[in-house]
């Protein structure tokens, strides 16, 4: 079988090779889902890896030079109990389908389809390109990856190959490798340190005194917070069951920063929401952008989601297509419709308040309210350094 390495899935496998022993199966656990089996890419000292460069440096130093193993001609299936007709379990949703935007076709063959339009049209230019949310320049294959569709193995190569027979710069194929190591950073991170899963990375984190806010929860579910690329990322997240990873960290740093509610909330509303929703890649990318996990983004870096529209969607291709209602308002006003004068609006024929929401927070307000707080948590974690009761370990496992 091929292993998993979050920590409930871990547990189910180690309980299932231990009961086929019991009866007189060998049973054996292969690693296909990530490049590295987590607890073997450890420092000089042994320990678990908390910043991401010298752990992509190590990691990409055990990968062998071949191409993953091609899958067999044959396999010889046991006789067993009938199968069941997976179309006889009416798993695709119908009343009413709300599947239809979604833009996915499972299975290996849809990945590998995926694979080569990405690596075509995109993989040239993927470091620019992978910032701008309003066009197609990233692979879409994180549900692939994610349902074990397509390895991590067989990508690096895949990005290589096109790399040295001179299709795409070798900096383009870097960079996608390395995005496909956060994936991994995020892996072996949760295997070594469950507890992630559930409290701060950093614990003097857990005691941010996050507020209870359901209207501003509600308002950033439903892509209604008046802030456009924020509103535009919810959208596209509850249309489509993927967002753009620029706009996941805006509306991640919103939630957390702007409204100043607890990441928990915002990851269990991605776990429901995401088609790729992975547990690790999760819980690792909702605290780093909190600033509470490993290798994580200095808390009092605080997005402007005006200006992160600005520079990322400048021509608002992304916003206009996700909010129609602000479709008419010229560029200069999109990402911050507030702002822009009476007349500009009307003709537009945006009514703030009645056909798109005036923001529910002021950004500096929020800015000075979440720095504010820092302030608490940081002095807190300069004490529980001194004396070490923060300065807690994670279980490695073997
Ligand atoms: C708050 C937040 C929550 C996220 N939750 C998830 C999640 O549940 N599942 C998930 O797969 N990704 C998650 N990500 C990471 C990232 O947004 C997605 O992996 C990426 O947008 C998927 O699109 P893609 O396949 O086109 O990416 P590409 O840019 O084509 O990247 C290729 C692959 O690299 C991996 N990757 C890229 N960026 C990251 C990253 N920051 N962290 C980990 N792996 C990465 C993914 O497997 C991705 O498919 C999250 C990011 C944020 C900021």
């Amino acid at each position: 079988m091929n292993r998993r390495f979050e920590p409930e899935a871990f547990a189910r496998d180690a309980d299932l090779a231990h009961t086929l022993k019991a009866v007189g199966v060998e049973c054996h656990g292969f690693n296909a889902s990530l490049l590295a089996k987590p607890g073997t890419v450890l420092s000089g000292a042994g320990k678990p890896y908390r910043v991401f460069t010298p752990f992509m440096k190590a990691l990409l130093q055990t990968l062998p030079e071949r191409p993953a193993t091609p899958a067999p001609d044959t396999v010889i299936v046991p006789a067993g109990p009938d199968s069941d007709d997976i179309d006889a379990w009416a798993l695709h949703p119908s009343s009413p389908d709300w599947s239809q935007g979604f833009d996915w076709t499972p299975g290996e063959a849809g990945a590998t389809a995926v694979l080569s339009v990405f690596i075509k049209n995109a993989l040239g230019d993927y470091a620019v390109g992978r910032d701008i949310p309003g066009r197609r320049s990233t692979s879409r294959l994180s549900p692939h990856l994610h349902f074990g569709e397509i390895s991590p193995r067989s990508l690096v190569w895949a990005v290589r190959a096109s790399a040295s027979q001179g299709h795409v710069a070798p900096a383009q194929a870097d960079k996608f490798i390395a995005e496909i190591v956060w994936r991994e950073f995020s892996a072996h991170l949760l295997h070594q340190f469950p507890f992630m899963s559930e409290r701060a990375f950093r614990p003097e984190f857990d005691a941010m005194p996050w507020r209870r806010d359901p209207e501003g929860l509600t308002a950033w579910k439903s892509g209604m917070t008046g802030y456009p690329l924020v509103d535009a990322g919810m959208r596209e997240l509850w249309a489509t069951g993927w967002m753009h990873n620029r706009v996941r960290m805006v509306v991640a740093s919103f939630l957390v920063k702007h409204l100043f509610i607890d990441w928990r909330e915002g990851e269990a509303w991605f776990w429901d929401t995401l088609v790729d929703a992975d547990l690790a890649s999760n819980v690792q990318n909702w605290q780093w952008v909190a600033g509470s996990g490993a290798d994580a983004a200095p808390y009092f870096r605080i997005f402007n989601p005006v200006t992160q529209g600005e520079k990322f969607d400048p021509a608002g291709h992304y916003v206009r297509r996700w909010i129609p209602e602000l479709r008419a308002l010229p560029d200069r006003w999109l990402h911050a419709p507030w702002t822009a004068p009476g007349t500009v609006l009307s003709e537009a024929g945006v009514k703030l308040g009645y056909t798109y929401p005036r923001p529910i927070v002021d950004h500096s307000q929020a800015r000075a309210r979440a720095l504010e707080a820092l302030k608490v948590v940081s002095s807190r974690s300069r004490d529980g350094e001194q004396n070490g009761v923060f300065m807690r370990e994670g279980i490695v496992r073997p």
